[in-house]
């Protein structure tokens, strides 16, 4: 049975990716996925940076941070945020909001239950060992990158009597996908600064002004004074 997506989550950074704002919303999904200790008191003033650690994943955020930023743009990708007895399927968009802020939405496309995979409920105790999970897709390394569901039975994660550690990393077809869509941002022309205006080049600019408001008589629908 589908279940109905949630409003977005939303966070703000300032220039410097301090977190300046998270919504109620941003807190409720925290909870949801076991992450109940990210109060607003506590993630508030804290750095971005200190919530997202593997330095892949970190790459790809400050070049869309650095990018939207540039561009005084918008960002959306496609992005799977599941919970263990949900895939949920997000796409995230990161605004610029003025004076280096950028603000951060992550809304809900779909989500299907399944399931609970213990592999990602993080209130379980784990083995020494690792799997490497995709930040960005999900998709688990066995060493080919699957769906979590496929590694679990390729990986034989349900003999262990306690599911491994999992490290964050990205696909190499999630890096081709987010490199595509960063290829297709670009930026602003450069700014050519007008020349010093002299007399004479006053002169021309006022009789082409003069010849615009001419063509705009004859430009259909307008209405000429
Ligand atoms: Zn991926």
């Amino acid at each position: 049975m589908p279940v109905r997506p949630a409003s977005p989550s939303v966070y703000a950074i300032d220039a410097n990716d301090f977190l300046t704002h998270v919504s109620s919303e941003w807190l409720a999904f925290a909870i949801e996925n076991h992450a109940g200790h990210l109060t607003r008191e506590r993630v508030i003033g804290t750095s971005l940076w200190s919530h997202i650690a593997e330095p892949t994943t970190r790459y790809f955020y400050r070049t869309l941070l650095q990018l939207v930023r540039t561009t005084h743009g918008t960002v959306s990708l496609p992005v799977r945020g599941d919970a263990p007895d949900l895939r949920r399927f997000m796409q995230i968009r990161l605004t610029h909001r003025g004076d280096g802020s950028v603000e951060l939405e992550c809304a809900v496309q779909s989500q299907e239950p399944r399931l609970a995979v213990s592999l990602l409920d993080p209130s379980i105790p784990r083995s020494p060992e690792t799997v490497t999970m995709c930040s960005w897709c999900k998709k688990v390394a066995t060493p080919e990158w699957v769906e979590v569901e496929e590694a679990v039975g390729i990986l034989r994660l349900f003999e262990k009597s306690c599911p491994p550690q999992v490290v964050h990393g990205i696909c190499e077809s999630c890096q081709a996908d987010l490199l595509a869509q960063l290829t297709q941002l670009t930026l602003p022309a450069p700014v050519t600064p007008e020349p010093p205006q002299t007399a004479a080049s006053a002169e021309i600019a006022e009789a082409a002004e003069a010849e615009e408001v001419a063509d705009d008589s004859v430009v259909p629908g307008s209405n000429p004074e």
